[in-house]
């Protein structure tokens, strides 16, 4: 994985970048992804807030409660609409980046496929990825985190 990670929006107003690699990345199958992507899952790389910066207007945040219980906010551009950012009560530090606004999306390396129980049969899944029927316990998002910080990257 090349540093920093660039992105931003479709029309281009907001842009981001980013100067660490994400504490750890998955595709989240839950419904309010499916719900907010109007896709099978959300693609999504949390990143440290403090090694993101961000150009261009305040995105807006919509806020939904998960089906974890926590609170989670979703942030588009309020130009173009487009997905790019979501802040997540359970890691307070981090910022996720939907992988799809990457400027190379090949960057993003998915570790696991959570909320696997609500998956559609179309969605895409790699059989051999990781995945958990829902979210990760504690030990689990810990060993996500180790896994990621020793992350050999492949590109
Ligand atoms: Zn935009
Ligand atoms: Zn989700």
């Amino acid at each position: 994985m090349k540093l920093p990670l660039t992105g931003g929006c479709s029309c281009g107003v907001i842009r981001y970048e980013c100067t660490a690699k994400p504490a750890f990345s998955w595709n989240c199958h839950c419904r309010d992804c499916q719900r907010a992507s109007g896709g099978g899952y959300c693609p999504v790389m949390y990143v440290p807030r403090a090694a993101l910066t961000t150009t261009g207007p305040a995105a807006v945040y919509y806020d939904v409660t998960a089906e974890s219980g926590r609170l989670v906010q979703r942030g588009v551009c309020p130009s173009c609409g487009s997905s790019l950012f979501i802040l997540a009560e359970l890691v307070p530090e981090l910022q996720g980046l939907w992988a799809g606004s990457l400027d190379d999306p090949t960057q993003f390396n998915p570790q696991i496929n959570v909320w696997t129980r609500s998956a559609p049969w179309w969605s895409m899944r790699d059989p051999a990825m990781k995945k958990l029927d829902v979210a990760p316990n504690e030990a689990q998002f810990k060993e996500l985190l180790d896994e990621a910080a020793s992350l050999v990257s492949r590109q």
